[in-house]
């Protein structure tokens, strides 16, 4: 059985939040997302001072959980384009959400005939049309 995770009693209320205790005092979300984030008094720790209510908010939260060294920013909705877009950036464990385990769905690469060719085969494209 997966360890119960407990939320930092300092978070705001919602579906994000810090871990309480697994801090590596990162400060990353400080950098990218500090609408979303505050520092616990006297603890060296992180916590959601704002859950995200705009698209670019939510942009800034995600890419804080992309960015954090230890998944400590956690989600405990069950909003399936959330578990996609973190599965994306290989973050699908910090959703609580068992069904929100998502295979990791990272773009794709183009087919190799859509790739421009590279510089090599340019050279040796050019050194044949030269033979
Ligand atoms: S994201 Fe985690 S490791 Fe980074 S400052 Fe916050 S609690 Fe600490």
């Amino acid at each position: 059985m997966m360890p119960r995770i407990v939320p930092h009693p300092s978070n705001a209320r919602g579906d994000f939040y810090v871990e309480d205790g697994c801090c590596l005092t990162c400060a990353v979300p400080f950098d990218i997302a500090p609408d979303l984030f505050a520092w616990v008094e006297g603890e060296g720790q992180c916590y959601v001072k704002k859950q995200p209510a705009t698209p670019a908010e939510l942009d800034r939260m995600l890419a804080a959980i992309a960015a954090a060294e230890a998944q400590c920013i956690r989600y405990k909705g069950r909003e399936r384009a959330i578990g996609i877009r973190l599965a994306q950036t290989g973050d699908g464990a910090v959703c609580d959400a068992p069904e929100l385990h998502i295979a990791e769905d990272r773009p794709r690469p183009c087919p190799a005939e859509n790739r421009p060719p590279s510089l090599l085969q340019r050279i040796s494209g050019w050194l044949r049309s030269r033979i």
